[in-house]
């Protein structure tokens, strides 16, 4: 199983799961709850979900997915930016355990730049962290500038990682904020690494997929798995999706192949700012 090493050392599954949109329909919740296990059972033992996401039915879904086996999962929340400060964070943060029905999180994170200053978000994170309720705080949506700030606030101590979006289609980051974060050891988490599913229409993407026998989903992830210290988390509602993109663990794109995808889905010449779905 291919890893990523984070700032303390701990390594964690490079291929990870997301879950946004998932726990709010009742009608789908049974199958859901099977990808999610599917995905364990396969190895993404890494699950990403938020307290936004469906007001909470995420986590309680994920909760779902990994009781009697927690130990065995790397789980990953968001906080708003909004109950980013001393008192707000503490209550998000039980509010979200509780809904997961664990005491801890592995990591969490702040899930966009918000207006409380971040001295106190820090000490917030700091707190939980003392209280033995997260292992490991982290950013989403942050520039280098941005986590420049952090750093600076936290005299030095690293995020655990900085999630943003990065796929084929969306590869600003690889101008500035992919090398920034390599040169400081803050790994990235890829999000939408399908593009919410729109990428898999990609013709280009569809023949050079076809060609090497392989699904669109297959190879978009195949080449996100290509770069070093990136945690990808797709999203996938049903088991034998789940295992679909599962198997691009096992796939090493060659250099021609990667090309080719350079040529749809060419590098940034410039510099962009950071995109956010
Ligand atoms: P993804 O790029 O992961 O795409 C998910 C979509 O792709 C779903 O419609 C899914 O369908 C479909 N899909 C998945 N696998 C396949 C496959 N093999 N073949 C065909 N279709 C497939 O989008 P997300 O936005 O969900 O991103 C992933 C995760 O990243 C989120 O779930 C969330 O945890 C996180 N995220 C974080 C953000 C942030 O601001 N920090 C913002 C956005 C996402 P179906 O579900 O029907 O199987």
């Amino acid at each position: 199983m291919k890893t990523v090493t984070l700032p303390g050392g701990e390594a964690v599954p490079a291929l990870g799961m997301g879950s946004w949109m998932m726990g709010e329909v009742r009608a789908n919740r049974a199958r859901e709850l099977a990808a999610l296990q599917a995905g364990l059972d396969a190895g993404l033992s890494l699950i990403d979900t938020a307290e936004m996401y469906g007001d909470g039915e995420s986590e309680r879904l994920v909760g779902e997915a990994i009781r009697g086996r927690r130990d065995g999962v790397f789980l990953v929340s968001k906080v708003y930016p909004f109950n980013a400060g001393h008192r707000s964070m503490i209550s998000a943060c039980e509010a979200s355990l509780k809904r997961l029905g664990t005491d801890r999180l592995d990591a969490y994170l702040l899930h966009w730049p918000g207006s409380i200053a971040l001295d106190e978000t820090l000490e917030a994170f700091e707190r939980l962290q003392r209280e033995g309720k997260i292992r490991y705080w982290g950013l989403s949506n942050f520039t280098a500038l941005g986590i420049d700030d952090v750093l600076k606030a936290s005299h030095g101590k690293l995020p655990v990682c900085n999630q943003v979006l990065y796929n084929l289609g969306r590869r600003g980051i690889e101008w500035d904020l992919q090398p920034w974060c390599r040169a400081h050891g803050i790994p990235l988490m890829a999000y939408s690494p399908l593009e919410q599913s729109r990428l898999l229409h990609d013709p280009g993407l569809g023949r050079i997929a076809a060609s090497l026998n392989l699904t669109p989903a297959q190879l978009a992830l195949a080449w996100l798995l290509g770069n070093d210290q990136c945690i990808i988390i797709p999203k996938a509602s049903s088991p034998p999706r789940v295992l679909e993109n599962a198997a691009a663990l096992s796939l090493e794109l060659d250099a021609a192949t990667r090309a080719a995808l350079d040529i749809f889905f060419p590098p940034p010449a410039a510099a962009t700012p950071l995109e956010m779905l």
